[in-house]
């Protein structure tokens, strides 16, 4: 199937100025405690025209990667879709550092979340020595969108990070790498007490919920919001093959994130922010046991589309090309690697025009060391036309 490329925006990539602008409650790297602030008061429902006059823009979204990235090849594949703007759901690896380096030497605006395998064996922040999800959230930097809003002003769309490490379900996962608890500064001392090495000050799912929220609320009024969380809300179904679903008990039932419901829920009651979408990964395309496929796509009220951009793996071997080069773990994300066999390279992209949104896409791009063309695109979603 022929398409273009997600080209149509008039503006470079390379223009794509970012502002990074945490809420004020948003604790810094460094560890303290956050205070709680006032809620911010309801912004103009007359807003609803955020992103009116962005034009045409494209974001394309790297659904989990496990593993599967190599900045030269994927940054072949991107410079042929062209987007403005590049989002990451997560799970990188198994707390590999390295790629996730890697992804913050991209050469694109971006905004990135961390999953619960980029906490696989780090359950708190170390106070003796720098853990590696320390060291991810230090590459990612501003980039890294956890209970944080990022502002592209150029293409008039902010992006509001969700809970960081999110498995889905009902509890919340790694509690003391969110939470704001006082921990004991040494085995055996119980005098010794200090703040734990927390980022986020969350103990709950309602306080997790008021951090997006408070991210969200905070964004500019003509800019339209992105939520980019690792995984999707609840209230989107309980089959096995919903956006959410659970996959791997024959019982299903809906494996959202009830903070991020919350929080999507209260921002369309009480505010005037503009969701167009909800961006996501964490529950596989593929099903479980051989269960088929996933609905990829949800609408909710308010325009409101849920994405969920897991396409595991999200790099294939090319058809009727010799084997590919085999990469480590350790290697992967390494530049300068030498002549790779083609691969496929799965991303989804979804276009904007005026701050809503026009179409969706699974793409699979082609990249060879000649490179990178497309090899497939199926349309998930295409807006409409409405009547003059
Ligand atoms: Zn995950």
């Amino acid at each position: 199937m022929f398409v273009r490329s997600c080209s149509l925006s008039s503006w470079s990539a390379a223009g794509a100025a970012l502002v990074a602008r945490a809420p004020a409650n948003s604790p810094p790297l460094s560890s303290s405690p956050a205070s709680t602030p006032p809620k911010p008061g309801p912004r103009s429902m007359a807003s609803s025209s955020a992103g009116a006059g962005a034009g045409r823009v494209c974001v394309a979204v790297v659904g989990d990667v496990h593993d599967d990235w190599i900045l030269d090849e994927d940054t072949k594949a991107l410079h042929f879709l062209k987007p403005d703007l590049v989002l990451f759901t997560g799970d990188y690896g198994n707390e590999n550092v390295q790629l996730v380096k890697s992804i913050s030497d991209l050469q694109f605006p971006k905004a990135a979340i961390l999953g619960n395998h980029d906490c696989w064996r780090t359950h708190q922040f170390s106070e003796k020595k720098v853990d590696r999800v320390r060291l991810q959230l230090e590459s990612l930097g501003e980039q890294h969108v956890g209970y944080k809003c990022l502002d592209f002003p150029s293409i008039k769309l902010s992006v509001v990070g969700g809970r960081p490490f999110s498995c889905g379900g009902d509890r919340l996962f790694r509690p003391k790498l969110l939470s704001k608890r006082l921990i004991k500064r040494a085995p055996g001392s119980i005098m010794q007490m200090k703040p734990a090495s927390s980022r986020y000050g969350v103990d709950d799912m309602a306080g997790s919920a008021r951090k997006i929220y408070d991210a969200a609320a905070g964004a500019p009024e003509e800019h339209s919001v992105i939520l980019l969380a690792h995984n999707g809300p609840t209230g989107l179904g309980s089959r096995m093959d919903d956006i959410c679903g659970r996959d791997w008990v024959a019982g299903a039932g809906d494996h959202g994130d009830p903070d991020l419901e919350q929080a999507i829920s209260d921002l369309q009651s009480e505010t005037g922010v503009s969701i167009p979408l909800v961006v996501f990964g964490h529950m596989h395309k593929s099903l479980a046991y051989g269960g088929g496929l996933r609905k990829m796509i949800a609408f909710g009220t308010n325009r409101t589309i849920y994405l969920n951009g897991a396409v595991v793996p999200r790099v294939k071997q090319a058809k009727d090309s010799s084997p590919a080069v085999s990469f480590t773990s350790e290697r992967d994300g390494l530049e300068g690697l030498g002549s790779m066999a083609p691969t496929s390279r799965a991303f989804t992209t979804v276009d904007f025009f005026d701050g809503a949104v026009d179409k969706i896409s699974e793409v699979w791009v082609l990249v060879s060391d000649s490179g990178a063309e497309l090899e497939e695109e199926t349309i998930l979603y295409k807006r409409p036309r409405e009547h003059m």
